[in-house]
């Protein structure tokens, strides 16, 4: 449906600017999540949301609080708009310890599911969250939600200060066209466009804007490929269970893995010989884990092969 919608924009319209509030998604994003236009942010990609979002809400005499192991985009965010932050650390088992949230802050933000963890938060931790921070904005950054997760896009309507980051470029399968979203109270979505408009007031173009409306319309689509990537994680995270892999468990289109008697940089390089690209994190606490992304059937089997290959040559 998205192809479809746009093939059919591929003709003289392109001469003209696109509506600067894209109106026609922000409407089919509202309709989808039961909300009105007026709580509907949009952004190209959800990095360029983020950017907003920190420089708009987040920039307080209080840190910013979000977890050590996140994602790397945050303290460069913060770097670049001059906000203090703060950085709470997973437990032992890499999860989030929300006690560790109720301090003093100028907002929180975390990724759920986390990444590159994969570890996800029930919604009723969530709405804890929220019910404890009531004074500063909690910003839910949702990139993989749809994967296993279980969206706060029904609190909206009950915490004026939360609000819900997504993108289009993971489930929806539409990296290439850049389009992110954000949902809140529309008095946070106010400010947003305001931040927007002083950067640039026509983030998406005209056919990211069509591609948008096809996207939430093609649910089939959208649930199967859901279902197909969910179902690859499974089956990935037995397979390298069986290898002797660690796998935390994940609710994202990836897995964060580890193996007690291999080297994680030397089966990040040897994959990568091999013309397997995997993440490898020079960080603290997660430099001996691999990320691994769901990729196709034919790409998750080659992964398999070529760790197992490593893993017993070694
Ligand atoms: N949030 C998280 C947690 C991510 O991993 C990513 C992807 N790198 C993004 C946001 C941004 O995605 P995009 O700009 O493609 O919407």
């Amino acid at each position: 449906m998205v192809l479809t919608a746009m093939a059919s924009l591929l003709n003289q319209d392109l001469r003209l600017y696109p509506p600067p509030g894209a109106d026609s998604l922000k409407e089919a994003v509202a309709k989808y999540y039961n909300l009105t236009a007026d709580q509907v942010f949009l952004g190209n990609g959800s990095d360029e949301v983020l950017a907003h979002v920190f420089n708009g809400l987040l920039k307080h005499s209080e840190p910013l609080l979000f977890p050590d192991i996140s994602y790397s985009f945050y303290p460069v965010f913060c770097k670049l708009y001059d906000i203090s932050y703060e950085k709470i650390p997973l437990t032992d088992d890499l999860s989030l310890d929300l006690d560790n949230y109720k301090r003093p802050n100028g907002g929180i933000i975390f990724p759920n599911p986390n990444a590159p963890t994969g570890r996800v938060l029930p919604l009723k931790a969530v709405e804890e969250l929220l019910k404890a921070n009531q004074h500063s904005v909690v910003v839910v950054d949702e990139a993989y939600i749809d994967f296993g997760g279980e969206s706060a896009v029904t609190l909206v309507n009950h915490y004026p200060n939360l609000l819900i980051t997504q993108t289009l470029s993971k489930s929806r399968s539409l990296a290439g066209l850049r389009i992110g979203l954000a949902v809140g109270h529309a008095d946070l979505i106010e400010a947003l466009d305001r931040v927007k408009d002083s950067f640039n007031s026509y983030p998406l173009d005209s056919l990211a804007i069509v591609a948008g409306v096809a996207a939430f319309s093609d649910d089939d689509h959208f649930k199967s490929t859901c279902e197909r990537v969910i179902e690859s994680r499974v089956s990935m995270s037995r397979a390298l269970t069986k290898m002797g892999f660690k796998v935390i468990p994940s609710a994202a289109n990836f897995l964060l893995v580890k193996h007690e008697a291999h080297n994680g940089i030397a089966l990040a390089q040897g994959l990568r010989k091999q013309g397997v690209i995997i993440r490898h994190f020079h960080q603290d606490r997660i430099a001996q884990y691999l990320r691994i992304t769901i990729g196709s059937e034919q790409d998750n089997q080659r992964l398999c092969m070529v760790l197992k290959s490593l893993i017993t040559e070694q």
